[in-house]
């Protein structure tokens, strides 16, 4: 890959501050050791997500400083369609404030009770709006991606033979839709090939299901693609992009990742029967459809970002500091992910602290260890985020990885800030039978990572 530097130069900084590690202990302490609950001016390096931590650029801010400001009718409403239908040719779309608030304006009216949505992997989020809409989200990925150690192009794929077994089995009554995340966050930021696409719209298509894809990653996985997979070497990421639409019903996308935006969305579709439907409950819940939710600024900063993040210097740069930080901790025996995926560098927990239990919670303890260590926050993708406890019994399920991701906002942070979050996990992994679990004490039954409060056991 290209050793090139950043394809960038900076023109505004905002200061951070490293507090003293007795301050950072009390802070973890008053915020029931969860991340989330720390002031983000109490984080030295913020490696919680890359969703709306991007540093826009100066096209961005010059444009949403020129764009009028209306109720209806706004010229970047104009602007955001055009590079909509451009990278990614779908028919319609509405803007939305968030990738979230597309999933309900989706599964609000697709889905009924008791019906099923097959996935790749569900991000937590789109899972919580299908059982909010009493769906049944169904995670068939590869069995290769809960493997952490196996090397494969393409480990975030939809098993697309258990796919269509599972329609077989419910019946396609029951599955109002089929989706694809891409790339796959949940299981690492795993990319799902070409052919995989393919081949579930081939299915989708088959049963008369229709076929939607989370695109939040989009222009990331379209990179991997033209790395890795065969026939793609010499397309560009916006031809890979257009391919990967053109095999879908419509998309949900986070704006706030890859339209290098801090806040917004896309709800897409070809489908002019289900975008009617979508118009009507998008003006109730989100505001009229040419602004959806937000001021009109942002729609033209997502129109501009859309292209900055096709751009392939740029996604080269990306997935060059990604392949950086994962060296640094391969190189010394940190237990990752591998291969590391398009936006973030993932820890198996499992690994770095086999002495701790799942139910212990081993990712959250060691992001509770690396805050205290190096003021660096990053974020659990493990039993707090995705245990369940039994209705029936009681009883404690655990997930099926403890991952602690460590996420790179987009053109924020320098390989040196990386540097100093490498040797600060290397540390923690020397002197790694010194840390201990937690003890959950609070957890909401939905998304209860947010909010919920731990205490050391000692
Ligand atoms: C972030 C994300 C969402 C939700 O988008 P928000 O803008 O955070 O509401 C949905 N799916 C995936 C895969 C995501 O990463």
């Amino acid at each position: 890959m290209s050793d090139l530097p950043e394809p960038f130069k900076i023109k505004m900084v905002e200061r951070i501050k490293l507090h003293p590690r007795e301050k950072r202990e009390a802070l973890i302490r008053q915020a029931g050791y969860n991340v989330f609950m720390l002031k983000a001016e109490d984080v030295f390096i913020d490696l919680l997500t890359d969703s709306g931590t991007s540093a826009m650029s100066d096209e961005q801010w010059a444009g949403m400083m020129a764009t009028t400001q209306a109720y209806a009718g706004s010229e970047s409403y104009y602007s955001l369609e055009k590079a909509m239908k451009d990278i990614f040719g779908f028919k319609y779309f509405i803007p939305v404030h968030q990738g979230r608030a597309a999933e309900n304006i989706l599964f609000s009216t697709m889905l009924f009770p008791g019906s099923y949505v097959p996935n790749n992997m569900h991000f937590d989020t789109t899972e919580a709006n299908v059982l909010r809409n009493k769906g049944i989200p169904v995670n068939l990925v590869v069995e290769e991606a809960y493997d952490t150690q196996k090397i494969l192009p393409f480990k975030g794929n939809m098993d697309v033979s258990k796919l269509e077994a599972f329609i077989k089995e419910k019946t396609p009554e029951k599955i109002p839709l089929i989706m694809v995340t891409i790339t796959n966050n949940s299981a690492g930021g795993q990319p799902v090939s070409m052919q995989n696409i393919r081949e579930v719209s081939e299915i989708a298509q088959k049963y008369g299901i229709p076929f939607f894809i989370d695109a939040c990653r989009f222009a990331e996985n379209c990179f991997f693609i033209k790395q890795r997979e065969e026939g793609y070497q010499n397309k560009s990421v916006k031809e890979i992009a257009r391919e990967i639409f053109s095999y879908a019903d419509g998309c949900t996308f986070s704006g706030k990742k890859e339209a290098l935006t801090n806040i917004g969305g896309m709800l897409c579709t070809n489908i002019e029967e289900l975008y009617e439907k979508f118009k009507n409950l998008a003006i109730t819940i989100e505001g009229f459809i040419t602004y959806g939710g937000l001021a009109c600024r942002e729609l033209e900063a997502m129109a501009i970002g859309l292209y900055e993040a096709i751009d392939e210097e740029y996604q080269a740069y990306r997935h060059r500091q990604i392949e950086y930080l994962a060296k640094l901790l391969r190189d010394e025996g940190v237990p990752i992910v591998e291969p590391p995926g398009g936006h973030a560098v993932y820890i198996d927990a499992k690994r770095f602290l086999p002495h701790i239990p799942p139910e212990e919670f081993p990712g959250q303890a060691l992001v509770v260890q690396l805050y205290i260590e190096a003021g660096v926050r990053a974020v659990e993708i493990g039993s707090s985020c995705f245990g369940k406890v039994d209705e029936k019994t009681g009883k404690f399920v655990p997930a099926r990885m403890e991952l602690v991701r460590l996420s790179i906002p987009r053109r924020t942070y320098t390989d040196n800030h990386l540097r100093y979050v490498a040797k600060s996990l290397i540390k923690l992994y020397k002197e790694r039978e010194q840390i201990r679990g937690l003890r959950r004490v609070y957890a909401p039954r939905l998304l209860g990572h947010f909010t919920a409060k731990f205490e050391p056991i000692n």
